[in-house]
């Protein structure tokens, strides 16, 4: 309905980018009537990529990123007003290689914000080349005798910078999405999932994933537990064949930045005024 903007869509026919546009739109108007969060508290920003487009396509707040940049961005708007929900939305080229150093200091911080990657395992908008989640041997554009790399496991790098929620999903599961995406948002601290997503031209892994992915279940892993989320998501490299568990590994609850910086100046008139002065120049 009204949460749809009536931009005209450019993703290809097939492309897992629309599971991901209509279960968050789900997802934000559910959370609105269950939690009584007023739509216009929701931020999207969008990177840049294919992914970046829903930041149009979607009739919510948001704002366009350059290419890797859309958290520094986030834990600002997130800072200047605690009352909005930020989620970013982000390409595995964009956050995994260009961002990927914002992606881990917010993730240590534990920065009050939700990361959804479209993690499609290539560069799709610029036609074919490949990411650090590309699997060892693809053939990209930029790659025609394959990549000798191996990819990086997001979920391992993210556990080990600090994040306080860690999940995957996967576009063809979008109920299971749907939940994942509440569950995130919801979150007091730094979320980010994993979303495996379909490239519908340059990287179709549906049959793949579809044979090899799956649901966990129910205490399959101890989410309170660093060591037990660890081997969970150690279950698949992104790499070798193996079974792909789809979920959520990690949620604790940690100090999050954003509230210890309103401690910090709570009752400080003059800190206050300071900050205030620095976000007036800002803009
Ligand atoms: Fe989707 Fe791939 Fe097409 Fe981009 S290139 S719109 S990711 S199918
Ligand atoms: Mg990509």
């Amino acid at each position: 309905g009204g949460l749809i903007s009536p931009a005209q869509n450019t993703w290809c026919p097939g492309c897992g980018n629309f599971s991901i546009q209509h279960m968050m739109k789900s997802a934000i108007a559910e959370l609105s009537e269950e939690e009584g969060i007023p739509l216009e508290n929701f931020v999207l920003l969008g990177g840049i990529g294919c992914h970046g487009k829903l930041a149009d396509y979607l009739n919510v707040n948001s704002l366009y990123a350059i290419h890797g940049r859309s958290i520094p961005a986030a834990t600002g708007i997130r800072l200047a007003n605690p009352d909005l929900k930020v989620i970013c939305h982000v390409g595995d080229g964009d956050i995994y290689a260009e961002g990927l150093d914002h992606l881990i200091f917010a993730a240590k911080r534990n920065s009050d914000i939700t990361v959804i990657v479209h993690d499609n395992r290539v560069y799709g908008l610029t036609t074919g080349q490949y990411t650090p989640t590309s699997p060892t041997g693809f053939k990209g554009r930029s790659t025609p005798g394959g990549i000798t790399e191996h990819p990086i496991n997001p979920l391992e790098v993210m556990l080990a910078a600090g994040a306080t929620h860690i999940a995957r999903g996967y576009t063809k599961k979008v109920r299971h999405l749907k939940d994942l995406f509440k569950e995130a948002v919801m979150h007091r601290g730094f979320s980010l999932i994993d979303v495996l997503q379909i490239c519908a031209t340059y990287f179709n892994l549906t049959d793949y994933y579809n044979e090899h992915a799956y649901e966990m279940q129910e205490g399959e892993v101890d989410t309170g537990r660093f060591e037990s989320a660890l081997g969970k998501i150690r279950e698949w490299d992104y790499d070798r064949e193996a079974s792909i568990p789809l979920g959520t590994f990690y949620s604790v609850e940690k100090p999050v930045y954003e509230e210890k910086f309103q401690a910090l100046t709570a009752g400080r008139p003059e800190r206050r005024a300071l900050v205030r002065k620095v976000i007036e120049e800002w803009r």
